[in-house]
């Protein structure tokens, strides 16, 4: 199967969309778009893109550009923040689960807890065993909503060497299903680092 987008979807600003097309998909849309300029880019990461909403408003967006770079989500986050947006209860459509360990930047998980996001839709699922919906119950436990799911197909397309490479190609294959240890998610907590962070904003 293949994915082709909509035809006559809107992505400003208050636009309404298709009457075929949900919310979630119109803004996953627009993330898969971000995602796809930096496509070739980013090895060894995968191409990521974020849109940050409320109320059908665009509040701010962004991608992952190259390996070592901010990751998609603070890049949206950060975005909206220079624009003057208020970030608590705003939505993140993302098109990979976020990050929740350390890589060569904080994870993105713990960012969208420190900003009090009310709800994150995530495209793809990681296929990395070690991230596998793990990112999903630590934003649940700080009582952010979690859609996955959306644009699934479309969103491992814009990865598939990355999804290959952990034998997750579908999206059904790339469902979170995972058992967690909370013990350990808690004691990695590193939300001081984003104090810090925004302490220098
Ligand atoms: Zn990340």
């Amino acid at each position: 199967m293949s994915y082709r987008a909509p035809s006559g979807i809107a992505h400003s600003a208050g636009d309404t969309p298709s009457i075929a097309v949900s919310q979630h998909e119109t803004w996953m849309f627009r993330a898969i778009e971000l995602a796809r300029r930096a496509q070739g880019r980013t090895d060894p990461n995968p191409a990521v893109g974020a849109v940050v909403v409320r109320s059908g408003r665009l509040l701010g967006e962004g991608f992952h550009e190259r390996a070592g770079a901010p990751h998609a989500e603070p890049n949206a986050i950060a975005q909206a923040r220079s624009r003057g947006h208020v970030l608590v209860g705003a939505t993140l459509y993302v098109t990979l689960e976020p990050c929740s360990s350390w890589g060569r930047t904080p994870p993105c998980t713990d960012l969208i807890i420190h900003e009090r996001l009310g709800r994150v839709v995530v495209g793809a699922t990681d296929p990395n065993p070690r991230h596998r919906g793990r990112a999903y119950a630590l934003l649940r436990g700080a009582g952010i909503e979690v859609i996955v799911g959306v644009l699934a197909e479309a969103c491992v397309a814009l990865n598939p060497v990355f999804h290959a490479r952990f034998g997750a190609t579908s999206p059904a294959a790339a469902s979170p299903v995972t058992v967690f240890d909370d013990e350990k998610l808690s004691a990695r907590s590193t939300l001081g680092q984003y104090d810090a962070l925004a302490q220098l904003r």
